[in-house]
């Protein structure tokens, strides 16, 4: 088949759910027959996000081959069956890099090299090399249309739009359509001058999506279209709505998908059928339970931080038919007022991944009161690290256990660097990265959670457990339940007696899906759902 692209941009202003309403789109399509993939492109000069600040950019998702990625790509594996990879996302700073690496090489010898045509040159060789990956290609251009960043990305795909035949693009822009109190009006002003912005670069959007807080009506919609220059049925409202897997149905309702493949001369390729997207949505509104769970960490001030953690947590709930209650608590506020005000009504606590020691010891007391109170627990990554700390120095009486990452002259180093990773003097893209094999034990939770023995979960880390410790941990009821076997380290420890009690290495939450929740948060809510 023809390959198509969908190009789709922001106006206004930033966090209008881009990433969502691109991977919505993408569900929608793939309902029509149609196998979808994505591109997100981030202008940041960073390579990757993975040397920022979860406070700067939220989650860093990791992919199966182990890049370091935008949480967009997260939307896009939940909401489709996309797989993706290192392709499927690309900084200002990944294009230019490769651009002056050439230059180097002489590859543009003679030339000038320019931001027209060489950086453009490079953006549309990374959208058409996703052609084998998929019918149609969707990019996602990051930030708001009007920024300077994003110029060299918009001038990328106006070429591409007035290269190809018109049937083979379509350009969609998420805009603000604000509902201002005092005056009880709905203002269309801002889209007029975003549009208008992106007319000025020779772009002309076929389809808006106007995010807003109030059903727009007729007038508003005709409005919008006449003064934004597309046809009224392409105005599509995007209200507001607290279930993110809902707006494939919201945006279905008003035909999204059918002009889409209006304007791309597709076919429906079968029947359409959102039914599984109705169901969840059922579920969610109907819950037979609310569960209480506490997420321990320290970054649970930004929303985006955990974006995976909260998703994987709702499909657990899915899954158990319950909904998810976050209490978030930040970990360095129980350093300074203790655990039991926090965690006294939780039935459930989950300890997400982080970097660097501050807050540590606040998670370190709130995995105590999970173990000591018998209170689910599930503890990713930094939570393993900091969960193994926390048995040595309280049940295994080692007073001053810490992790190398801590405490670089600790006498305990439970957690350490492998003589590998000691090597290493690069920050960017040098954890252990990406799918890793694990054997889990018979008779475990997590093997009874998998119900099989080998899986593969996806790292991001550079300290590992000390396997010094093995030995003295299972004297002291540890099970270590999952091992990477080539390198004999330490995947899931769990703890006996205790309803449920696991940590993990890697990060289970990036391969968790609303259809296909996985195994350890299904089984994680299960035990709290019962603690309720
Ligand atoms: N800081 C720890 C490490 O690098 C844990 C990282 C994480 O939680 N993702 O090993």
């Amino acid at each position: 088949m023809k390959k198509k692209f969908i190009f789709i941009t922001g106006g206004v202003v930033s966090s209008l759910g881009k990433g969502i309403a691109s991977a919505s789109i993408g569900a929608l399509l793939e309902s029509h027959g149609y196998k979808v993939t994505f591109l997100k492109f981030d202008p940041y000069i960073n390579v990757d996000p993975g040397t920022m600040s979860p406070f700067q950019h939220g989650e860093v998702y990791v992919t199966e081959d182990g890049a370091e990625t935008d949480l967009d790509l997260g939307h896009y594996e939940r909401f489709t069956n996309a797989r993706m990879s290192h392709k499927n996302n690309a900084t200002s700073g990944q294009i230019y890099y490769s651009v002056i690496e050439k230059e180097r090489k002489g590859v543009y010898l003679g030339k000038t090299v320019q931001v027209v045509p060489h950086i453009t040159d490079e953006i549309k060789e990374r959208i058409f090399a996703l052609k084998k990956e998929g019918d149609i290609i969707i990019t996602e251009i990051g930030g708001t249309v009007g920024d300077i960043e994003s110029l060299p990305f918009l001038e990328s795909i106006r070429q591409i739009q007035v290269t190809l035949p018109e049937e083979d693009t379509v350009h969609i822009h998420l805009t603000l359509v604000p509902y201002i109190k005092t005056a009880d009006e709905i203002k269309t002003k801002p889209t007029q001058h975003s549009v208008g912005r992106l007319r000025e670069i020779g772009i002309q959007p076929k389809i808006l999506l106007c995010r807003t807080e109030k059903p727009l009506g007729y007038e508003i919609k005709e409005k919008i279209a006449l003064f934004c220059n597309v046809k009224k049925e392409a105005v599509i409202e995007a209200i507001d709505t607290d279930l993110i897997y809902e707006i494939p149905l919201i945006f279905s309702k008003q035909k999204l998908d059918l002009i889409i493949l209006k304007y791309l001369n597709l076919k429906t390729k079968r029947k359409k059928d959102l039914e599984k997207w109705k169901e969840i949505v059922r579920i969610l509104r109907n819950p037979e339970k609310e569960v209480k769970i506490g997420v321990v960490g320290k970054y649970v001030k930004l929303q985006d931080s955990y974006k995976s953690i909260y998703e994987a947590l709702i499909h657990g709930g899915i899954e158990n038919r319950c909904k998810i209650i976050f209490k978030k608590v930040d970990s360095e506020l129980i350093e300074k007022e203790g655990v039991e005000n926090f965690l006294n009504d939780v039935s459930g606590i989950i300890v997400p991944g982080g970097f660097g020691i501050r807050g540590t010891e606040g998670i370190i007391e709130s995995i105590r009161y999970a173990r000591e109170n018998k209170i689910p627990f599930l503890g990713i990554c930094l939570g393993l690290q900091c969960a193994s700390i926390e048995f040595a120095r309280n049940v295994c009486n080692i007073p001053d256990a810490s992790s190398t990452e801590f405490n670089p002259k600790t006498k305990n180093p439970i957690i350490y660097l492998l003589p590998e990773q000691r090597k290493v003097k690069n920050k960017g893209g040098t954890m252990r990265l990406g799918a890793y094999p694990c054997v889990l034990k018979k008779g475990t939770i997590s093997y009874n959670a998998y119900k099989k023995t080998k899986i593969y979960e996806r790292h991001r880390h550079r300290y590992e457990f000390n396997n010094k410790y093995r030995e003295l941990f299972i004297k002291n009821n540890i099970i270590f339940a999952g091992i990477y076997l080539e390198k004999d380290l330490v995947e899931i420890i769990e703890l006996k007696n205790h309803p449920f009690f696991v940590a993990t290495q890697f990060h289970p939450e990036f391969k968790s899906k609303p259809f296909k929740p996985h195994p350890l948060f299904s089984a994680f809510i299960r035990s709290s759902k019962s603690k309720t």
